[in-house]
């Protein structure tokens, strides 16, 4: 408990236009901590009235001369003092994540905080390298491209890695020169806020960046049909994701969508059997499954199943869920009584439906059940009908399938409506390269799952989403080309 007392939960109001305001309404919501199930805050809930402010905020910025005669070059400086800030309160931070989020602080600090750092690092190096080009036209003109700012942004984000979502949204979205306003998931608004603030201190304009706090039916709903914001960018269910993209039909802004995703891991006969274990447990397990790429679809041959399961079942029991905050604690809670509830429904379809429970299924024993925990689950002898192996779950559920071969590996692995991510285990080079290709997923993974880079593309294939975020594509999200005629005869 005395960690939390070192970190300073924020005051929960919106932050716009430089100013920390109550919603309009005057309503407000409370957000939990998962392990406790206890309030940790109470936070504004933002709608039309306070999206319409914040719109308005971040136009004014995006038009004002502080924004826009700013070079390049002090934008990038800008981005850096920003990583230098994070950086120098990571420990805080990962905290108050942890407290509002439920996943273990190791995981908190090492994964969600540094990434965030190195995603802000990263884009304040591109803010000075969005180059335009001179192309050779017929006749005596000069033609050359601008790569320009979109506009005014509405980024809206999920609960699964708040602090780390923000980032990705907000740093290439301020390196090529746009304002934001940022929707944070109702479960987790809290490291947003903090971003803002840190932002403001480390010298941001008023105005570039404002956050909104509330719930996705209004606040979220107003930022995506109002007819000032240039962009939405979205990272969530694909179910949502759907009626973004409709909505924003409306006024034909550009739309950017990171969904959910189904990802078989597929484990060969000739795999190095105890670090596809390993790679498995932790493809599924990490973030109590709560991520969009998990490896939820384990696909292994039939002639190495027995042997593998086996070794599953023994490492998976040791992912005990525990107090976040304790060191030793592997996997967190789920984030809300809500995930839990799903989650707990989709492992009664499971056994409903035929498929053999070989771990978990039930609750631990943790803090008095007042949290939202949840054991590791595997379920083995599933088919690729039966609804665990079909619908994203988004909790510690691992769905094992066998194969005869690699083209069945892939035909069941291609076998989904999803693709975000997919993996593949063997030590024969042809055989990966060859799932590789096959495999019709954003990111495909040989011998490793969840390897992430800020440098390296990431996104969805088919109803997993478009629009590629983090590495130069990030830069194609955040702004627009200009062609630019000029007569010199
Ligand atoms: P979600 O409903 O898609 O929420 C994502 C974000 O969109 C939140 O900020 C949410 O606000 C907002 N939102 C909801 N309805 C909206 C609307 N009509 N217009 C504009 N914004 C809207 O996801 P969730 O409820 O957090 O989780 C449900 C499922 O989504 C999960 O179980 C999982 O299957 C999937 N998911 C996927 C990812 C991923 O990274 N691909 C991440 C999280 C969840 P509120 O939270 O305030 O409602
Ligand atoms: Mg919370």
């Amino acid at each position: 408990m005395a960690t939390e007392l070192q970190t300073e939960i924020p005051s929960g109001r919106l932050f716009i236009g430089g100013e920390w305001q109550d919603a309009a309404s005057g309503k407000t919501f409370s957000t939990l901590n998962p392990a406790t199930g206890e309030v940790l805050a109470e936070v504004a809930a933002g709608d039309a009235a306070d999206v319409d402010r914040a719109v308005r905020a971040a136009r004014q910025a995006f038009e004002s001369s502080k924004w826009t005669t700013m070079s390049a070059r002090d934008r990038g400086r800008l981005l850096y003092r920003i990583a230098d800030a994070i950086e120098a309160r990571a420990d805080e931070l990962a905290r108050l994540e942890t407290m509002d989020n439920g996943k273990p602080l190791k995981e908190a600090r090492m994964i969600d905080i540094k990434e965030s750092i190195d995603c802000f690092r990263y884009y304040a190096g591109w803010a000075d390298k969005i180059e335009g080009e001179v192309l050779p036209v017929s006749g005596p003109y000069l033609n050359y491209t601008r790569r320009e700012p979109i506009g005014v942004c509405g980024q809206i984000i999920p609960w699964n890695y708040p602090f780390q979502m923000a980032a990705w949204k907000v740093a290439p979205a301020l390196a090529c020169g746009n304002t934001v306003v940022l929707k944070p998931a109702e479960q987790t608004p809290l490291t947003a806020l903090k971003l803002a603030e840190i932002a403001a201190e480390a010298g941001l304009p008023t105005g570039v960046l404002n956050v909104v706090t509330g719930f996705g039916e209004t606040a979220g709903a107003a930022l995506v049909a109002h007819p000032d914001v240039d962009k939405i960018a979205f990272t969530g269910s694909t179910e949502v994701g759907k009626i973004i993209q409709r909505e924003a039909a409306g006024t034909l802004k550009r739309v950017s969508l990171e969904l959910g995703g189904k990802s078989p891991n597929i484990v060969l006969a000739d795999a190095d059997v105890d670090a596809a274990v390993k790679g498995a447990t932790m493809a599924i397990f990490y973030n109590t499954g709560q991520a969009c790429t998990a490896g939820s679809r384990l696909l292994v041959d039939e002639k190495v199943r027995d042997e593998f399961v086996e070794k599953l079942v023994k490492r998976g029991a040791g992912m005990t869920p525990g107090d976040p905050m304790d060191p030793r604690t592997r996997m967190g809670p789920l984030v809300s009584r809500e995930q839990l509830d799903r989650v707990m429904g989709y492992i009664e379809k499971g056994k409903a439906e035929g498929a053999e429970l070989v771990l978990g299924g039930d609750r631990p024993d943790v803090n008095g059940g007042k949290g939202f925990f949840l054991n590791p689950t595997i379920f083995d002898r599933v088919t690729p009908e039966m609804t665990i192996a079909r619908e994203e779950i988004f909790g510690p559920v691992l769905a094992v399938t066998t194969f005869a071969d690699l083209d069945e590996a892939i035909d069941i692995g291609n076998r989904t409506e999803y693709g975000l991510a997919a993996a593949v285990w063997t030590r024969d080079v042809g055989k990966a390269h060859r799932a590789a290709h096959a495999l019709r997923a954003g990111t495909v993974w040989v011998n490793m799952y969840h390897a992430l880079d800020t440098g390296s593309p990431f996104g969805g294939y088919k109803q997993s989403g478009y629009g590629r975020e983090l590495g130069r594509y990030a830069l194609e999200l955040y702004t627009q080309v200009k062609s630019v005629w000029v007569n010199l005869g």
